[in-house]
C-alpha cells in the first residue's frame, strides 16, 4: 500500500502521537492550544505522562495490528515523540494514515551506522567511526581510529545507554562485552570544547525556521543543562544552523528536528562535528516553552498540520535545568526562584537517571 497523503488539518482534527513520554505530553498540550485533539499510542507504561493530558490513549504493544488499525482509523495524521518505534509498525500505520516526519527518516536515524554514514554522505563532519560486528572488525576499527574511543550499539541507544567509553589503555573487547557484543560502531573520542544543539522546524513546503543554538551540559551522559544563547562565535552558530538545515532538507523533513553537535577547537580553528540527529522535539529545546514566542512543540504541531511556521523570537537569556531522579523532590524550592517556570511530568517513581521534570529560568539580558 502506498503512503497516505497528509491533509491540511483544521482545528478540531485529531493528531495521533506515537510514544507517551514527556515529549508526547508537551506536544499534546501545544496541540490543544491550537484547537486539536490528540490520541496517544504508547507501548510500555499504562502510567505514561502523555495519557494525563489527552482524552484518548492506547497502551498496547507496537506489534498489535488490531490496536494499530484502530488508532490509525481514529486520527487524521500521525506523528511521533520517540524514534525507536519499530519500522514495521510505522509502515503499517503509514499505509493507513499519513505519518510525519516520514517513515524513511526513522529508517535512517534508528541505526547509528546508517545515520552517521548518511551525515558523512552530506559532507558534514562527524567523529571518525567504523562498524563493529565481530572481534576482528573491532580490532581493525580500534587500530584505524585509535584510543580513547567510544563504542556505541547501533540501535536503541539514548541517554548514554548502549555506550562504553574505552580509555587510552583500555581493552576494546571487554568494552564490547559490556554491550553484550551487540552490533556497534566505534567512534573516535572527541575532545570537545562544548556541546551544542540546533533545533529546526521544516514545513511541508520546505520553509525552515530555526531556534537559537543551545549549549548543553551532560551529567552521566544525560542532559542536565541547556543555555541559550550558546557561548559560541556567530560564525560557529551559523555553521550549526546550516548543518541542521542541510540535514532537514536532505530528509525532506516535516516537523521539528534536533542535531546534537560537538564544538572542537584546535589552535585558532573551531570546527563543528555532528554527534546525533533526533527526528523529533528535543530536550535541549524545552527552553522555548518559556523563553520564546513559539515553543518547539507548537512549531512541530504547526509543521505536521500543514500550517505556517512561526518566526521564533527569544525573549531573554534562558537556562533549562533537568530534574533527574530524586532532584524532582526539590520542586518547591524552584517554585520560589525568580524567573523560574517549573514543569513536572507526572511520573510516579523518581528512579535514578529518570527525567522527572525541568525548570526554565528566563534571565534578564546582560546589558
Ligand atoms: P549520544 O548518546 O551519542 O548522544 O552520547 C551521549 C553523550 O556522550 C554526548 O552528549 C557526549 O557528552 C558523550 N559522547 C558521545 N560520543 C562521544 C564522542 N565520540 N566523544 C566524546 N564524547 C562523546
Amino acid at each position: 500500500m502506498s503512503a497516505a497523503r497528509p491533509p491540511v488539518l483544521q482545528p478540531g482534527a485529531t493528531i495521533g502521537i506515537l510514544g507517551g513520554g514527556q515529549l508526547g505530553r508537551m506536544l499534546a498540550l501545544a496541540a490543544a492550544q491550537l484547537g486539536f485533539h490528540c490520541h496517544v499510542y504508547a507501548a510500555e507504561d499504562a502510567d505514561s505522562p502523555a495519557f494525563d493530558v489527552v482524552q484518548t490513549w492506547i497502551c498496547a504493544p507496537y506489534e498489535d495490528r488490531a490496536q494499530l488499525a484502530g488508532f490509525a482509523d481514529g486520527v487524521d495524521l500521525i506523528t511521533y515523540e520517540f524514534e525507536n518505534v519499530p519500522a514495521e509498525t510505522v509502515d503499517f500505520l503509514a499505509a493507513r494514515r499519513a505519518v510525519l516526519p516520514g517513515p524513511a527518516v526513522l529508517a535512517r536515524t534508528q541505526d547509528r551506522l546508517i545515520e552517521k554514514s548518511f551525515i558523512a554522505g552530506l559532507d558534514i563532519a562527524t567523529a571518525p567511526f567504523a562498524a563493529v560486528s565481530s572481534p576482528a572488525e573491532l580490532a581493525a576499527a580500534a587500530d584505524a581510529i585509535g584510543l580513547p574511543a567510544v563504542l556505541k550499539t547501533r540501535r536503541l541507544g539514548y541517554d548514554g545507554k548502549g555506550q562504553a567509553m574505552i580509555p587510552g589503555n583500555g581493552d576494546p573487547l571487554r568494552a564490547w562485552d559490556t554491550l553484550g557484543r551487540a552490533p556497534a560502531i566505534l567512534e573516535g573520542f572527541v575532545p570537545f570544547e562544548r556541546e551544542i544543539s540546533a533545533v529546526v522546524a521544516r514545513s511541508r513546503d520546505g520553509h525552515l525556521q530555526s531556534f537559537d543554538i543551545a549549549e548543553n551540559e551532560h551529567r552521566d551522559h544525560i542532559l542536565k543543562l541547556s543555555r541559550v544563547p550558546a557561548a559560541i562565535a556567530p560564525n560557529v552558530a551559523a555553521q550549526a544552523h546550516e548543518i541542521a538545515a542541510r540535514i532537514a532538507n536532505a530528509f525532506d523533513y516535516v516537523g521539528v528536528l534536533a542535531v546534537e553537535m560537538f564544538v572542537v577547537r584546535e589552535g585558532s580553528d573551531t570546527s563543528v562535528l555532528v554527534n546525533e540527529i533526533a527526528p523529533r522535539v528535543h530536550n535541549s529545546g524545552h527552553w522555548t516553552l518559556d523563553g520564546c514566542s513559539v515553543s518547539q512543540f507548537e512549531q512541530h504541531i504547526r509543521a505536521v498540520a500543514g500550517w505556517p511556521l512561526a518566526a521564533p523570537m527569544r525573549w531573554a537569556d534562558v537556562e533549562m535545568t533537568n530534574l533527574i531522579g530524586a532532584e524532582v523532590h526539590d520542586y518547591a524550592r524552584w517554585l520560589g526562584v525568580p524567573g523560574a517556570a517549573v514543569h513536572l511530568y507526572g511520573k510516579d517513581e523518581a528512579r535514578p537517571g529518570r527525567k522527572m521534570g525541568h525548570v526554565t529560568r528566563v534571565l534578564p539580558r546582560t546589558l
